[in-house]
């Protein structure tokens, strides 16, 4: 199947889903974006959302395509229909396939769905202005400029960071679910130890700012968490 924006060959994932069935996930790693059929999303395994945050910490961040302003559907090739989503409290978008082929989301909207990212608070805005003058949206890539706006003029996505009381939630349901590969013991005390350490080096005067400013907010507590989470499943 090919990519709804680049048209590129997107890669295709079979990954285990819920009750047994395996679901089909396609995968542009140019756009960062993912292609899932109808409800597939919600089908998803606990195990296999895992699989995807990792794709997505594993994925570079430089050289990526910028969306086009006119995504098709893989199936029918018409065009997708921008669409407004809310998991809880956070907003996510999404284009869909107006006869129901299916959907297409950024990795960054894909983590908002599952409230893995969050906006920062209006006190993180102040200290990010008092250290740096731009960041990389961890949406689109556009650069914002910290001193004026707190959203991307580009995209509109509100400056985030990882939430990584979402990311113990996500594998107490790994555990829940238990599936066949078996969890390290270890592994929820090494993840409260993780989120003391993010959380601290954001509350404190460490200078969290400075990956922000290179890699990207989102981006920098990504890479602390994928550290932890790929220990845990060797
Ligand atoms: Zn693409
Ligand atoms: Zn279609
Ligand atoms: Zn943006």
């Amino acid at each position: 199947m090919n990519c709804s924006s680049c048209a590129a060959a997107m890669e295709s994932l079979a990954l285990p889903g819920h009750a047994g069935a395996t679901v089909d996930v396609d995968v542009c790693r140019g756009c960062h974006a993912f292609w899932f059929d109808p409800r597939e999303s919600l089908q998803l395994a606990p195990g296999s959302t895992l699989r995807l945050f990792s794709l997505i910490g594993e994925t570079p961040k430089a050289g990526r395509t910028p969306l086009s302003t006119r995504l098709r559907c893989p199936r029918c090739r018409a065009r997708l229909v921008l669409t407004n989503d809310l998991q809880r409290s956070t907003s996510f978008r999404y284009w869909r396939c107006p006869s129901g082929h299916g959907r297409f989301i950024t990795f960054f909207d894909f983590l908002r769905e599952k409230n893995f990212v969050r906006p920062l608070s209006p006190k993180q805005i102040e200290e990010l202005r008092r250290n740096i003058q731009s960041v990389n949206c961890s949406n689109c890539g556009a650069p914002i400029d910290v001193s004026k706006e707190s959203t991307c003029a580009h995209c509109g996505t509100p400056l985030s960071m990882l939430d990584m009381k979402q990311a113990e939630t996500v594998v107490a349901e790994l555990k829940r679910a238990a599936e066949p590969r078996p969890i390290d013991p270890a592994l929820p005390l090494e993840l409260a130890r993780a989120r003391r350490d993010v959380e601290a080096s954001f509350a404190a005067e460490t200078d969290w700012w400075r990956e922000a400013g290179s890699t990207g907010i989102v981006e920098a507590g990504f890479s602390a968490l994928m550290g932890w989470l790929n220990k845990s499943r060797r």
